[in-house]
C-alpha cells in the first residue's frame, strides 16, 4: 500500500459551528515508498494554509478531530490516532529541560520498556549519527545547547524509534541562515540512512527544492493542492 493517501481530505474546524472554518479543501495525494525507500516530501505554501493541518492529520494528534471529509490512509490504514509508525520534530525543538541529551534521545525507547544500558548504547549511536559530540554533549542539559543543536536532538530522538513516517513542522524555521543550511545538510546525509518518508513543512521555495523529491504547493484559504512538483535530485554533498 502507499505509505501515505489523502483521499478528498477536507477538514473544517468547530464543523457545524458558527465559527467553523475549512482549513484544508479536497486534498487528494498519494506517496509510495520508491525502490524500497521513502520520498522526502515537501510541503510549501502560504502561511495559514493549511499546511500543519495536513502534518496533523497525519499524524493523528487529533483523534477527536479528524478529517472531515475523505480519509488519510497510512501504509494502507485509515488513521484513527497516533502510532509508532509515525513520528514528528516540531519548530520549537520540543525536549525535556531536565532531562540529559542522553536521556532526551532515548526518552521513547524508555517508554518501551528498554533496558537502560542497551538504549543509552543506541542514544549515543544517534547522537553521534546526528553529529553531536558524544563525549562532549550526552550529559548536557538542552539549555547548555545552542538551537541548531537542540534540533539534532529533536532528531535523533525521532529517528531512534524508526518511524516509517516522519513529519516535520518547520524544524528549521527558528534556526539563523547558517545553522539552517548545516542542518539541511544534516538531514540529506541522514536521509540515506534512514528508510523512511519524510513530510517537510517549509515557507522557503529553495528549502522545499533542495530537500525535495516532490513538492506540494498549498494555495489559501481554504488550502488547496494547487501544484505538484517533482523535484530532480540537485547536487548534493555526499
Ligand atoms: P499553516 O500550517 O499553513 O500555517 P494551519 O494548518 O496551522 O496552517 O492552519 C490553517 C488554518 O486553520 C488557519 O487559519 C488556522 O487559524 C486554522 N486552524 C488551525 N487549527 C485550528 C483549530 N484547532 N481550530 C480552529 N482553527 C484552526
Ligand atoms: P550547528 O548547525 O552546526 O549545530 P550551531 O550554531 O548550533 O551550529 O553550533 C555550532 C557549534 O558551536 C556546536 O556544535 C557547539 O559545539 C557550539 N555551540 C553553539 N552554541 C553553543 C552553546 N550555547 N553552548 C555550547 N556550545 C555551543
Amino acid at each position: 500500500p502507499p505509505v501515505v493517501e489523502f483521499d478528498h481530505v477536507t477538514k473544517t474546524y468547530n464543523d457545524g459551528q458558527p465559527n467553523a472554518f475549512t482549513a484544508i479543501k479536497d486534498i487528494s495525494f498519494v506517496v509510495e515508498d520508491k525502490h524500497n525507500h521513502g520520498e522526502f516530501v515537501g510541503i510549501l505554501g502560504p502561511s495559514g494554509c493549511g499546511k500543519s493541518t495536513i502534518l496533523k492529520l497525519i499524524a493523528g494528534l487529533e483523534p477527536q478531530h479528524p478529517a472531515t471529509l475523505g480519509t488519510v490512509s497510512v501504509l494502507g490504514k485509515p488513521v484513527t490516532g497516533p502510532g509508532a509508525d509515525r513520528g514528528m520534530v516540531f519548530q520549537d525543538y520540543t525536549s525535556f529541560d531536565n532531562r540529559t541529551v542522553l536521556d532526551n534521545v532515548t526518552f521513547g525507547l524508555e517508554c518501551r520498556g528498554m533496558p537502560r544500558r542497551i538504549r543509552e548504547e543506541l542514544g549515543r549511536h544517534w547522537i553521534d549519527q546526528v553529529g553531536l559530540d558524544v563525549e562532549n554533549d550526552q550529559y548536557k542539559f538542552p539549555h547548555e545547547l545552542s538551537g541548531g543543536m537542540r534540533q539534532r536532538v529533536a532528531i535523533a530522538r525521532t529517528l531512534i524509534l524508526k518511524p516509517r513516517v516522519i513529519l516535520m513542522d518547520e524544524p528549521f524555521g527558528a534556526l539563523d541562515p547558517q545553522t539552517r543550511l548545516n542542518m539541511q545538510d544534516l538531514l540529506v546525509s541522514l536521509w540515506r540512512k534512514v528508510e523512511a518518508t519524510v513530510f517537510f513543512i517549509t515557507h522557503s521555495i529553495e528549502e522545499a527544492v533542495y530537500l525535495g523529491d516532490r513538492v506540494y504547493v498549498l494555495s489559501s484559504s481554504p488550502g488547496r493542492l494547487v501544484q505538484e512538483l517533482e523535484v530532480e535530485p540537485p547536487d548534493r554533498p555526499a
